[in-house]
């Protein structure tokens, strides 16, 4: 069987390693020829709406994607001919961050506060609403904390425009969370939802640098809760594939902030710590297979390798620690790998843990274990001045 995967990042490749153990033939479509999925699956590597590519791609059995922003036309001119999965309507729904909040608030999953924002007039009128401080976002193509200012004073507020005034905007009010989860669950064609535990994931600068699960200390009833509004989510754009939806967690309360239609970096920890990882399922979801157990077997922790690539051999000497290396060249915030730890208990997963963060002397790592919770960019605002805005290049979770 062959499958189409639109993007060839860290994700596409995961995707494709899992597919080849299951002799599922992946064909990736990736406009970098050096993408990270190049080295372990045929890639074409050529623009989205490349006709000779995209004819390749219709003869595969069944496409999928490994990141939202493919262009909506394309989804749709595959859509006629091959079996997209998901679908282009949860693409489309899901990659921009004002449609993607409507639906949620649609079906009745609480968000943060927003207004659409297409000027500096309505900026104004926006920040009189919802107050500082603020969160100003692109709708499209942000990830990462890119594309996205914090509001604090008035001040503030015509340099962002400046910043990001250039595409449609989302206002959201400033969610004080005490902490962030991620719910990751798969669909398949006959309907048969499954979940992983809850993953508690921390950011440092709008970058997830760690992810624990199960999430410790979660009341069971807001879970339970939670859950029953991502598979309506799920039900309502009669979705197959793996999905995440990311939350911010208040006391007992838990907000949505994102949804992303495919694998997700918080659910990295099911390659090592599950029955099943969120790539086969997926790949078992699309393919129209059985899909396997989302049971954990370990308490897993995950870190994320980002900026540099650390000597393999500092990671390895950790006991029990899987190094997962996606074979890309290093750059600021670019994400290089992740480390999977797993043991029998919560407790040893945080001394491997704190014993490879002690061999990695990474201070955003430091900053994820140490902190209290920090809403990205607090500890630097000036960093805002310097972050690239929305990306020019599709968006790589
Ligand atoms: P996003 O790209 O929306 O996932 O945002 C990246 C990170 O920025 C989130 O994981 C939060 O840590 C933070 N963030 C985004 N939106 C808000 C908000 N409205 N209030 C507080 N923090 C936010």
């Amino acid at each position: 069987m062959k499958i189409g995967i639109l993007g060839g990042g860290q994700l596409g490749r995961m995707l494709a390693l899992e597919a080849h153990r299951l002799n599922l033939s992946p064909l990736v479509l990736d406009p970098k020829p050096d993408c990270a999925a190049a080295a372990v699956a045929k890639t074409l590597a050529a623009d989205w709406g490349d006709p000779t590519a995209l004819a390749e791609l219709a003869g595969c059995d069944v496409v999928t994607y490994e990141f939202e922003n493919v262009p909506a036309t394309v989804a749709s001119w595959l859509a006629e001919r091959v079996a997209v999965r998901p679908g282009p309507e949860a693409l489309r729904q899901t990659g921009d961050r004002l449609l993607e909040k409507q639906l949620l608030r649609s079906l009745g999953i609480p968000t943060a506060r927003f207004r659409s924002v297409g000027s500096e007039a309505e900026l104004r009128a926006a920040v009189a609403e919802l107050g500082l401080p603020a969160v100003l976002k692109t709708r499209r193509l942000g990830y990462d904390g890119r594309g996205q200012r914090v509001l604090r004073t008035p001040q503030d507020l015509a340099g962002a425009w400046r910043q990001l005034g250039g595409s449609p905007l989302i206002l959201e009010e400033f969610v004080d969370f005490d902490r962030e989860a991620s719910l990751l669950a798969v669909r398949a064609a006959d309907g048969a939802v499954r979940f992983w535990a809850a993953t508690e994931n921390r950011h440092v600068d709008g970058i997830l640098r760690i992810s624990r699960a199960p999430a410790p200390e979660v009341a069971p009833a807001s879970l339970e809760r939670a859950k029953r509004w991502m598979k309506g989510l799920l039900v309502h754009l009669d979705y197959v594939g793996v999905a995440a939806v990311e939350f911010f967690v208040q006391g007992d309360e838990w907000i949505a902030n994102e949804v992303a239609c495919r694998v997700h970096n918080s659910g990295h920890w099911t390659l090592d710590g599950a029955a099943t990882s969120q790539f086969e399922n997926h790949l078992r979801a699309v393919a129209g297979l059985p899909l396997g157990s989302t049971r954990r077997t370990e308490p897993s922790v995950m870190v994320n390798l980002i900026g540099t690539r650390p000597a393999p051999g500092a990671v390895l000497e950790t006991p029990g620690a899987r190094l997962h290396d996606y074979g890309k060249s290093p750059a600021p915030g670019r994400k290089l790998g992740h480390v999977n730890l797993t043991a029998p208990t919560a407790v040893e997963a945080e001394h491997k843990l704190a014993l490879l963060a002690r061999r990695l002397r990474d201070p955003a790592l430091e900053r994820a274990l140490h902190s209290p919770w920090l809403s990205p960019w607090e500890a630097e605002p000036e960093r805002q001045a310097g972050r690239p805005a929305a990306a020019a290049e599709p968006a790589r979770a």
